[in-house]
């Protein structure tokens, strides 16, 4: 730790540029706009996954090349929840248009897409200065995942559905992972019976993940215990014939809704079929904390609603108070957060990783 700070303090009287944290303020811009830079390395050049990892000499030093970015990896991450796409913009609905946006404006301003068991497991992989963010669809909805027949009758994905949209943006951008979880319900997500089974698959296949939303959409706090545990399995059951060994590990709830005790929630078994869920996702309303913070609860994940005021909302909020948000160091072995955040670090969540502090004073 002394050899550290030794090594940080020398740092800083060599190399205090870049100081000043400047974030894009105002209106969103139009997409067809520069990239915000403000959170993004500089030179222009967003290292790939295999080109920022280090050697391990060199390791310290990278690291302190990134301190003027005012890595916090204690911040907070948004869990956006979408339900349909496409069609006229509506509570529940967001538009095509609008939802390629959303897309491009998170991209620009230096959002970058992991599944939500990265986040929770705390395996986050992203380039220094951008910040996770993870999506979720509720409903397996038409609009999220929709094949169509060409001419000659031959299957080919909707380019205006979510999954297409998102391939997109990963075949744009080489840092934009195909990520995010689909909380389907039965007897047909997606709504195309021929498709459901080769729909699961490509999904899988492509590094989206499937989630519980109860076999039918029930709503868990209105029915008994019993019939919830039923629900829940039977959803991971059909989920399983579809997937042999899948394992569905994260449930979003129904209409939000929870049960007084809701124990059985997390794990239960109905014929022979036993759930485990390692996150629940809620409906409303704000960004859940780091991962490695003392007061991230993965059974209690609060989601940011995806519309038309909620996300941008949240998006101006980060812009004013950047230092709320987390901003990755681009090592994954390492946390590195402020000092003055120290005490929020939960030392369970952080487990073998390196833990680095700094003042963003000095850089
Ligand atoms: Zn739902």
């Amino acid at each position: 730790m002394k050899s550290l700070l030794l090594s940080m303090i020398l740092f800083l009287s060599v190399f205090c540029y870049g100081c000043e944290n400047t974030t894009a303020r105002g209106d969103l811009p139009d997409i067809n706009h520069e990239p915000v830079e403000a959170n993004l390395p500089v030179e222009g050049k967003i290292p790939t996954e295999a080109e920022h990892v280090p050697p391990a000499a060199e390791t310290e030093n990278n690291l302190d090349d990134v301190l003027y970015l005012h890595p916090n990896e204690l911040g907070q991450v948004m869990i956006l929840m979408y339900h349909e796409i496409g069609g006229e913009e509506a509570t529940w609905r967001r538009s095509v248009e609008n939802f390629r946006y959303d897309l491009e404006i998170l991209y620009q301003e230096g959002y970058r897409p992991v599944n939500l068991m990265d986040l929770i497991s705390g395996n986050i992989n992203l380039p220094p200065g951008t910040t996770p963010f993870v999506l979720t669809f509720d409903d397996a909805t038409l609009g999220q995942f929709r094949y169509l027949e060409d001419e000659e009758k031959k299957t080919v994905l909707d380019p205006d559905c979510a999954v297409a949209i998102l391939l997109e943006m990963a075949e744009k951008y080489a840092d934009f992972s195909v990520a995010g979880t689909f909380y389907i319900y039965y007897p047909i997500p997606f709504r195309q019976q021929a498709y459901v089974e080769k729909k699961l698959k490509a999904l899988v296949a492509w590094g989206f993940e499937i989630g519980n939303h109860a076999y039918n959409h029930e709503n868990l706090a209105k029915i008994s215990r019993e019939e919830a545990i039923a629900s829940l399995a039977k959803n991971v059951q059909a989920t399983l014939n579809y997937l042999p060994g899948y394992q569905v590990r994260s449930l979003a709830l129904p209409y939000g809704a929870r049960p007084k005790e809701d124990e059985h929630l997390v794990t239960g078994t109905w014929d022979d079929v036993t759930y485990r869920h390692e996150a629940i996702l809620l409906v409303g309303a704000n960004p859940a904390p780091s991962p490695y913070a003392k007061n991230f609860d993965p059974l209690r994940l609060p989601r940011v609603r995806a519309d038309g005021q909620e996300l941008p909302r949240w998006l101006e909020y980060f812009r004013q108070n950047p230092h709320l948000r987390f901003l990755s160091d681009g090592d994954p072995e390492t946390i590195t957060f402020p000092a003055e955040y120290a005490d929020k670090l939960s030392e369970i969540a952080a487990g073998h990783k390196k833990i680095r502090t700094y003042d963003p004073d000095d850089y």
